[in-house]
């Protein structure tokens, strides 16, 4: 249902399903499940089987949405198998665009849309860039890479719909990122929160303070971080730090989105996506506030159609009301994906953990790296930051034993911790690596 005309109510680009009355989002969300179930069945064999395995035969054997539940799982390894096209239920020439997400594994993930999906999708951005508290008139400085990645199409696509000024800057070049984000005055910074970082740091090197530009929000996704990387990146730029959620399996960014008042939970678009949260052990569903993996089936999708898609990543569904007046279910909690988990001694870790107790210690950067080893049965992990001054090694000794200190009382984790001088590592020009896996391969 996409929107094209300006919003009437303060902050809402589509308030009729922003704030729609639960029950009636749920019909709706049955309405387009049978849609997407139709379509499977017709033009997507793998899906269309797992379907009749669970005795849907036809998108009338969908009575209610708890159906679905007997439904198997559609996994990231069957649309690598399916590369590039082979899950597409439309023929190529009613494609009108590719994007893939990074191929860390080999092969990309590649994805389609249809014009309707481009269509919905540009819809979808817009609906959030407006949520995160983009104006028409705004200059947005977008510093995503513009390519495969849906990152830069994606805000590109939704600033132009809502009305705002797009400034196609794409990533790298960070000296000229400054340039242009002072001189065409950019309200609005586009990037991964790593990124931003880089911007910032860039930003003072110029001898410009942050604050005398017209600089009002960030806008981040493609990277998970955490509230202490939130606070810094505020206090850098002097702006609203907002969280983008999305994956390109779904359609890119444009999948949820905290609104700008209380950055409290990432509203989902569940008239376009329909949520669960599994126990990625057994696949039970869980109870809303419970943590787990997200699992996601699109609703509006014509030419890349997924039923229950677990995408690896870890987070809670809320159904409390939001104080924006949204009445769309929240995303709690993310804090990356599955595979980027290590198990150090028999302790679960993941790097935001981490960063989240790095950046509460006074004097440390927000720059960080995690190498993990296996130098003999057992995985060792090294912490390696920056401290924030040209300190002494004395003072920065210090501070690796207050942040050791920290990772054993809060998380029982024992770990290698190394704090370098300023400017040691390397600076993100796009999704910043956390983690460096040094293992052997299986
Ligand atoms: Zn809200």
């Amino acid at each position: 249902m996409p929107t094209t005309a300006a919003p009437e109510s303060a902050g809402m680009w589509a308030p009729e399903v922003e704030t729609l009355d639960r029950d009636a989002l749920g019909e709706l969300q049955l309405k387009r499940l049978r849609t997407t179930v139709r379509r499977v069945l017709a033009a997507q064999p793998r899906g269309a089987e797992r379907l009749t395995d669970a005795g849907i035969a036809a998108a009338e054997d969908i009575r209610s949405l708890e159906d679905l539940r007997a439904v198997g799982f559609m996994t990231k390894a069957e649309l690598r198998a399916a590369y590039p096209f082979g899950l597409f239920t439309v023929p190529r020439e009613e494609i009108v665009r590719i994007h893939a997400s990074s191929g860390t594994h080999g092969k990309p993930t590649v994805v389609g849309y249809t014009r309707a999906d481009l269509d919905n999708w540009t819809d979808l951005m817009a609906r959030c860039m407006t949520t995160a508290g983009v104006r028409p008139g705004m200059l947005v400085h977008n510093a995503n890479g513009y390519g495969l990645f849906t990152g830069g199409f994606g805000f590109h696509q939704g600033a132009e719909r809502l009305g705002a000024t797009i400034a196609p800057v794409s990533g790298g070049f960070t000296a000229r990122q400054v340039m242009m984000l002072h001189d065409l005055g950019g309200d609005v910074l586009v990037s991964t929160p790593s990124y931003a970082l880089t911007i910032a740091a860039a930003i003072r090197e110029a001898g410009i303070d942050p604050a005398t530009l017209p600089l009002r929000l960030g806008l981040f996704g493609g990277e998970p971080w955490t509230e202490q990387m939130r606070d810094r990146l505020d206090r850098e730029l002097c702006f609203r730090a907002v969280n983008f959620f999305g994956l390109s399996e779904m359609c890119g960014p444009g999948v949820a989105v905290e609104c700008v008042e209380q950055r409290h939970g990432l509203h989902v678009n569940e008239d376009h996506f329909l949520t669960e949260v599994i126990d990625p052990e057994d696949g039970r569903v869980l109870a809303p506030g419970a943590e787990g993996e997200l699992v996601f089936t699109t609703l509006t999708k014509e030419a890349l159609p997924l039923v229950r898609y677990r995408t690896g990543d870890i987070g809670r569904l809320s159904t409390e009301p939001c104080a924006c007046g949204r009445t769309t279910a929240r995303l709690e909690g993310l804090r990356g994906r599955i595979d980027d988990m290590v198990v150090i001694r028999g302790v679960n870790v993941y790097p935001s953990n981490i960063e989240h107790l790095l950046l509460s210690v006074e004097g440390i950067a927000p720059h960080y790296r995690l190498t993990v080893e296996r130098p003999d049965v057992l995985d060792e992990l090294t912490l390696e930051c920056e401290a924030v001054g040209r300190g002494d090694e004395d003072g920065r000794r210090a501070l690796a034993e207050q942040i050791v200190a920290r990772l054993r009382e809060h998380m029982g984790l024992r770990i290698t911790v190394l704090v370098h001088e300023p400017d040691s590592l390397p600076r993100s020009e796009g999704k910043a690596i956390r983690l460096v896996d040094r293992r052997p391969k299986a």
